[in-house]
């Protein structure tokens, strides 16, 4: 079985210990790799590299940066048949959706790659004679840590960028998903020069070594939120720039007059899509008013889901065991509670359950759950599964204010087929990133990546243009050679 390496000035390094977790087919649940937990010392020799490099690669122009990003773009493309097939068996994707990981990934890589005009500075006369200018410094080596969920795209949400600021990188990959960034650093070895894209594999501990080592100036998390919350404090306190992405519960209003097939498509694709492991995945259903063929055809479109790899209607497992028992529970304890569970995605007789008894993979059919009590606690808590919470609302307002009062902030969606009560929600949603009649409102390049409440810790956003700002310095230098017979340098 083999044990991943690290990835240091473009070179594969073993960890200086013996200690590896396995990395699990969620398919099988077999043992398809050991990915080791690097030691302190191992980190101290990838950030060095990445210290190293980073003034040569902060000199280069931003277009000659900009070319190796175009490079990279070339052959990650090239490559993106194998990159498919590695996120397929490492996280249980379909392959619609590795392809779909990989093409978003590529997608900030080509913007990243336009740096020289999004980052060009400025320069005016501000009095006789002196003229200011603001251009963009590189803040020196930059950690990425990063979630199980999208181990292409969310790796790519920072480096890119980072990179076409002039900064180097030193990213740990999720310790559940760690093969596809280890073979892009295998694959960037060709393109970059040595030290600026490292690699270091392990859990929390070596994340902390990361954020906690001295010489790196900036962090970027991806993650759940209490850990967010955790890293952004711990960075702070060392003066570290820090930005931290956390957990969600996205809220999504379905109003009376909605488009009742657009509408319950939508909603299904976005609380099973990725097996519901999205951030932006749909969680709570607010219907308005009586809605029962709605809610019918989403339990519907919910139960034609097959356990599979492949297809239009396949739906991939869940990461590992820990979540098959997180989603149960939360299923069990809706219930419990009182709920009325109108689809159970973990009952005996389901494609998915035969598929977990034969497969020994992690297999968790959709689940959809009629709340009547707003204090459920599955109405609440992040469950990170492909459960749907359906509660019952008399109008618009009490729905606002249920989707206001939640502590994520991630994202919301409002179905309406009237522009002005579509513009009500967007206008009044308490989350960063709203969609109309769009489950998962993604915010594509140019446009930034981010929520507000509990889902973020700190204040840029991830991609686009806030994160321009992020992962550089402005710095302003204000010159004067001359002075105009007629004005003084006051003037
Ligand atoms: P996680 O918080 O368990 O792990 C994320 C990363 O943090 C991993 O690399 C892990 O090794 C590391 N880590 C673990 N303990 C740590 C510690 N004490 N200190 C520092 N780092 C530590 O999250 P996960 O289960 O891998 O991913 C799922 C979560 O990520 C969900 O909550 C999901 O909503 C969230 N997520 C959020 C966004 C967003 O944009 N807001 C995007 C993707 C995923």
């Amino acid at each position: 079985m083999a044990t991943l390496c690290n990835f240091v000035d473009n070179q594969a390094v073993p960890a200086s210990n013996n200690e590896t977790l396995d990395v699990t087919s969620p398919h099988t649940g077999q043992t398809i790799a050991q990915v080791p937990l690097s030691s302190s010392s191992d980190v101290d020799t990838a950030v060095a590299a990445a210290a190293k490099a980073w003034p040569a690669w902060a000199a280069l122009t931003v277009n000659a940066r900009s070319a190796k990003l175009m490079a990279l773009h070339g052959l990650l493309t090239e490559h993106t048949g194998e990159l498919v097939d590695l996120i397929a068996s490492e996280h249980g994707k379909t392959r619609a959706e590795a392809l779909g990981d990989v093409g978003k990934g590529l997608e900030t890589l080509a913007y990243a790659a336009g740096a020289g005009a999004l980052g060009a500075g400025q320069a005016t006369y501000v009095s006789g004679g002196v003229l200011c200018r603001m251009d963009r410094a590189a803040l020196g080596v930059v950690a990425s840590i990063v979630p199980f969920n999208f181990p292409f795209m969310v790796p790519f949400w920072t480096l890119p960028l980072a990179l076409a600021m002039g900064n180097t990188c030193v990213l740990k990959p999720s310790e559940k998903v760690p093969l596809t960034m280890a073979r892009v650093a295998e694959l960037a070895a060709s393109l970059l020069p040595p030290g600026v894209l490292n690699l270091v594999h392990g859990g929390g501990a070596v994340a902390q070594a990361l954020i906690d080592h001295p010489s790196v100036a900036a962090v970027t998390f991806v993650g759940s939120s209490p850990v967010a919350e955790a890293v952004h404090a711990r960075a702070t306190a060392r003066g570290k720039r820090v930005l931290a992405l956390g957990g969600a519960k996205n809220h999504l209003v379905a109003l009376p007059d909605c488009d009742l097939e657009m509408t319950a498509r939508d909603i299904v694709a976005s609380f099973a899509g990725c097996a519901g492991q999205r951030c932006m995945a749909a969680s709570v259903l607010l219907v308005v008013g009586e809605q029962p063929a709605l809610i019918a055809r989403v339990v519907e479109l919910a139960r034609a889901l097959v356990p599979g790899s492949d297809g239009p209607l396949a739906m991939g497992p869940v990461i590992d065991a820990a979540a098959v028992t997180r989603i149960a529970a939360a299923v069990r304890g809706a219930a419990e509670s009182g709920a009325e569970v109108l689809l159970d995605g973990h009952g005996p007789a389901t494609a998915f359950a035969v598929r977990q008894a034969e497969s020994g993979g992690f297999w968790v059919g959709p689940s959809v759950i009629l709340h009547r009590s707003p204090k459920d606690s599955a109405l609440h808590e992040e469950i990170f599964g492909p459960v749907l919470s359906v509660l019952h609302c008399a109008d618009a307002q009490e729905a606002l204010a249920i989707e206001n009062a939640s502590a994520f902030g991630n994202a919301a969606c409002v179905y309406t087929a009237s522009g002005a009560a579509a513009e009500f929600f967007a206008q009044r949603f308490a989350a960063a990133m709203i969609g109309v009649n769009v489950g998962v409102p993604v915010p594509r390049e140019p446009f930034s990546f981010g929520g507000c409440k509990r889902s973020r810790f700190g204040s840029s956003d991830i991609t686009g243009d806030a994160a321009i700002e992020f992962f550089s310095t402005r710095r302003k230098i204000t010159t004067k050679w001359s002075v105009p017979a007629d004005q003084t340098w006051m003037s």
